[in-house]
């Protein structure tokens, strides 16, 4: 089995990567679909994050959906040929977060792709994968592959929402128009916000989010000055939805969230200086949002149900072979939203 193992920075190879064979609660799927996300591309430009670096070759991927290939013994709710996303986590279900109903905070956690422990855990860039049962997630006839490998970064967004409250009737500013941050204009709309408005540095991805249904896509690196007007009484909107990771990105989105705001922090931006006083005096809430957990079963059924549609989101799907062409597209966010390998 292929599959796509980075190495080092800059060095990506598709080369053989080890599938076993599904113990009785397992299953192996055969992947389909694979989403390029931010962190693959942290990985490839740089080898890593933050404090975390690849010590070992690992195979890139935690957006993926397939066929089920073969099942393990004791698992009778899936079956071969059923089509799947994949959630890329695997809590232990036995620790203290896990008991709590916080499995995306477990300290056993096992995520697909990620350099954070070591060994690594192996990505699911290949092309045959073996999962326990509970990570397969059947999808609607409808819903198509690429759409499936979107779950992830959907639940994301949708437990970045969970954060935030309730959204009827609100006024909400995204910051950062990358997938993450468009998937947070498709979900706000979805639970009511009257006004979404989203800010970037670059047209392309704001134009996707106006067809998303933001309701004024602003790009501050033309229109500075464009969150000034929202700025008026201390403030205009009630929630941000921070996804740049980029600090001038919140410091300049500051002013325009009203008393007793919100902010959730998607973006993983390292280090950032804040005006506290701003914070302090304006009651603002600052939440962080990290992964998902129950919100991956919702995300396939909310595009099971067609409540939400990704497909606008997916500008290009290049074969596996391609992928460290598809790697460089991802990277240009003036030609790519949403790149996707197929395998
Ligand atoms: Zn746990």
């Amino acid at each position: 089995m292929r599959g796509v193992v980075i190495h080092a920075p800059k060095d990506l190879r598709i080369e053989d990567v080890a599938v076993a064979a599904p113990s009785p609660h397992e299953v192996r799927v055969r992947i389909e679909a694979g989403g390029i996300c931010g962190s693959d591309l942290h990985y490839y430009h740089h080898g890593g994050f933050g404090t975390v670096r690849i010590k070992e070759p690992m195979a890139l991927g935690h957006e993926i959906a397939g066929v089920i290939a073969e099942v393990g013994g004791e698992v009778s709710h899936l079956a071969p040929g059923m089509r799947v996303a994949v959630n890329p986590s695997r809590p232990c279900n036995a620790c203290r977060y896990c008991r709590e109903g916080r499995r995306n905070q477990c300290l056993n956690m096992h995520f697909m792709g990620s350099a954070m422990r070591f060994p690594h855990a192996q990505g699911g860039f290949r092309q045959s994968i073996t999962v326990d049962a509970d990570q397969a997630v059947p999808i609607a006839e409808s819903v198509s592959m690429a759409e499936a490998a979107m779950a992830e970064p959907l639940a994301v967004c949708l437990h970045a929402a969970r954060q935030a409250g309730s959204l009827l009737g609100k006024r909400v500013l995204v910051t950062g128009c990358g997938p993450i941050g468009a998937l947070s204009v498709l979900v706000a709309r979805q639970a009511g916000a009257a006004e979404v408005v989203v800010t970037d540095v670059a047209a392309a991805p704001l134009a996707v989010a106006q067809r998303l249904g933001a309701t004024r896509a602003v790009n501050v690196a033309e229109e500075r000055d464009a969150l000034a007007s929202y700025a008026a009484d201390k403030g205009t909107f009630d929630v941000l939805f921070e996804a740049s990771g980029n600090e001038a990105a919140l410091r300049g989105a500051l002013d325009a969230i009203r008393p007793g705001g919100v902010i959730v922090q998607l973006g993983l931006g390292g280090d950032m200086a804040l005006p506290m006083n701003v914070l302090v005096t304006k009651e603002l809430q600052l939440r962080g949002t990290f992964r998902f957990d129950s919100e991956f079963q919702l995300a396939v059924e909310m595009m099971g149900k067609g409540v939400i549609d990704v497909k606008p989101l997916l500008t290009a799907t290049l074969p596996l072979e391609n992928a460290v062409e598809a790697f460089e597209l991802a990277s240009d966010r003036s030609r790519a939203m949403k790149v996707q390998l197929a395998f």
